[in-house]
């Protein structure tokens, strides 16, 4: 008898991202990292609170605002007073925040996102046909890693050994969206067990 394998993954961010830009103290393209604190500015009854990045090489900052003009009264006291307290959660929280960046136009450098695959669940179900896993990753910070790429870091197999299972139709992309991909796989091909 044979089996249908199911494993689902997540892709986890384990640091904030960086951003990419043109420092003008340095003169040049740079790194900018969460210095994890924030800047809070409160006037009347408007606030403006922004998450403070740094470039690696010289410190010139870069807020990313994260609230404009803002209300006091729309924000929870506890969150206010997190922001105040330059809470580290809440700083790493933002700072895996892709929206944030889209609003605030910084480039986030795609070399230098720290991930890794956490790995939810897995099924097997028996049945009658051939061997075959399916293989969903979720992707909820959207980050742009072609699918041979993802099923090589999962897999242990090289990146061009999984292009040639792809060609050789014994792996097929089922979905393909930016927060999520499944792939369908022959069994007898592929390594299980990961
Ligand atoms: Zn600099």
């Amino acid at each position: 008898m044979s089996y249908l394998k199911k494993i689902e993954y997540e892709i986890i961010l384990k640091d904030s991202f960086w951003i990419i830009r043109n420092c003008p103290k340095c003169n040049r393209k740079t790194y900018y990292k969460n210095t994890g604190k924030f800047r809070v500015n409160a006037n009347g009854s408007k606030l403006d609170i922004w998450l403070i990045y740094q470039c690696e090489e010289c410190k010139h900052t870069l807020n990313l605002s994260i609230y404009e003009r803002q209300k006091v009264s729309s924000i929870s006291r506890e969150e206010y007073q997190r922001f105040l307290g330059n809470d580290e959660q809440l700083a790493e929280m933002y700072g895996k925040n892709i929206q944030l960046f889209r609003k605030n136009k910084a480039a986030i450098d795609p070399e230098k996102v720290n991930y890794a695959f956490v790995k939810l669940h897995e099924t097997t179900e028996y049945s009658d046909l051939k061997g075959q896993i399916i293989i969903a990753i979720n992707n909820p910070y959207q980050l742009k890693i072609r699918p041979e790429k993802q099923i090589a870091e999962i897999s242990g197999l090289t990146r061009s050994q999984v292009k040639t299972l792809f060609e050789k139709g014994e792996m097929e992309l089922q979905t393909k969206l930016p927060h999520f991909i499944s792939v369908s796989i022959n069994a007898c091909s592929f390594p299980v067990d990961q």
